[in-house]
């Protein structure tokens, strides 16, 4: 197996290619619009960070977060510091810059759209631009929207979030995150360098555009975020079910699907980055170890498995209650006024805590972060007057 065909030049394909090449491989990428400005937050936890230094290190534009705030929807806010910033690209810094890295390697970058692949012979035939190409493998990494499916089934309106947002020409030096009634998803402004990434997703089969629209309004209006020059933006987010991560096959003799194709984002934070760039990448490995069979196990091993479980607390995180109240609104409360309770959420953030550990922690923890909780709503110095509303 010596030339690769890669279908997307997203954080996934990129990587991917890169790898290839590395090892000698001749790789050719397509993509339709290469280093474009895909909708996306764009932020990187610290995960991300520690495996790729280079997309903290280099000159790329980019910038640092070290504040959040959490915003309950009934309106309670806690703002706390990250241990590890949040680092916030915009996309087509981000796609041109490990494009670059992939053509520094030695790939062949196409601009041109694929509108056939067919892995049914011993070779892999493409059609792109009119024009055919024939490789002995081919990476499927062309996002959530991607089509090309040889062997698989697409994923459902139930795997699906839609997104929307507005590109903001503002600047911000925090992140902000607020949380819906009984809704399963969530609003955010994430700063970027020169502009903010501001936008809202919730589950496809379940809400109407019109109406996610007007609710990321009036966050806007809310937060008091200047709309001048808005720039409007909308897609699709995989947001898997636990079937869908346990059971959807993902690779076959001569083809493979990464990133988002393959539905690796947390069900849960909608993060997709680090995902896509894990996954193009341990998919390199097992092309270049000769083992390309072994690729879906080697994702399962390193996060598909904490993804499943994050599969089946989504549901408790965004529509769940506890001590009578929603569960995101307790969150925001915890973390308003317990100390224990922002450092969890701190490595939740940087990718240090996974949600295989996250019960058991939280159950540890509990007693203190409830004493804390306590001690602050009476004794800390200019606490507002409890309420019921608090409460
Ligand atoms: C609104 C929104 C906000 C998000 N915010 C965050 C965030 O802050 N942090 C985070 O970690 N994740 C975030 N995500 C998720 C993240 O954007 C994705 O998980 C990530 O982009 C997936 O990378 P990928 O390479 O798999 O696919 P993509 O980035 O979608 O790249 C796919 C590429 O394939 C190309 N392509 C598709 N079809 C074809 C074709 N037929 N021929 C040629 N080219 C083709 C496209 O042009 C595209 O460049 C967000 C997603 C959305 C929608």
């Amino acid at each position: 197996m010596r030339q690769i065909a890669i279908v997307g030049g997203g954080p996934a394909g990129a990587i991917c290619a890169e790898k290839l090449s590395t090892a000698g491989f001749g790789v050719t990428l397509f993509d339709e619009h290469l280093a474009w400005e895909k909708p996306c937050g764009g932020g990187l936890t610290h995960k991300a960070i520690e495996k790729y230094p280079f997309l903290l290190d280099g000159p790329a534009a980019k910038k640092e977060i070290h504040s959040a705030e959490l915003i309950s929807s009934r309106g309670h806010r806690a703002r706390f510091e990250m241990s590890q910033p949040l680092v916030i690209y915009s996309r087509a810094v981000l796609n041109g810059l490990l494009l670059d890295r992939a053509e520094a390697a030695g790939c062949k970058t196409l601009h041109a759209r694929v509108t056939q692949v067919d892995t049914s012979a011993g070779e892999v035939q493409l059609t792109a631009a009119g024009k055919e190409y024939i490789a002995d493998f081919v990476v499927l990494a062309g996002g959530a929207r991607n089509q090309l499916l040889p062997g698989t089934t697409p994923l459902r309106p139930k795997d699906l979030e839609v997104t929307l947002g507005y590109f903001i020409p503002a600047k911000d030096d925090l992140v902000r995150i607020k949380f819906l009634h009984r809704m399963s998803g969530y609003m955010w402004s994430f700063p970027r360098t020169d502009h903010l990434s501001v936008g809202i997703c919730a589950k496809m089969a379940e809400y109407t555009t019109q109406s996610l629209r007007d609710l990321l309004d009036g966050f806007i209006h809310e937060e008091k975020i200047p709309a001048d020059g808005a720039r409007f933006y909308s897609h699709v987010l995989p947001s898997p079910e636990f079937g869908t991560l346990r059971h959807r096959k993902i690779a076959g003799r001569n083809w493979a699907l990464a990133g988002d194709a393959a539905a690796c984002v947390d069900p849960i934070t909608g993060e997709g980055l680090f995902y896509a760039l894990r996954s193009g990448d341990l998919l390199a490995q097992a092309i270049t170890q000769g083992q390309p069979e072994s690729y879906p196990a080697r994702l399962r091993s390193e996060f598909v498995a904490d993804l499943e479980i994050a599969a089946r607390l989504v549901r408790l995180v965004f529509r769940g209650t506890f001590l009578g109240g929603a569960v995101t609104t307790r969150m925001v409360q915890f973390a308003r006024r317990s100390a224990t309770f922002r450092e969890l959420l701190r490595d939740l953030f940087s990718g240090a805590q996974d949600y295989a550990g996250l019960r058991k922690r939280l159950w540890k923890q509990f007693g203190v972060t409830l004493a804390e909780f306590v001690n602050d709503f009476f004794h800390a110095p200019h606490a507002p007057t409890p309420s019921q509303e608090e409460l």
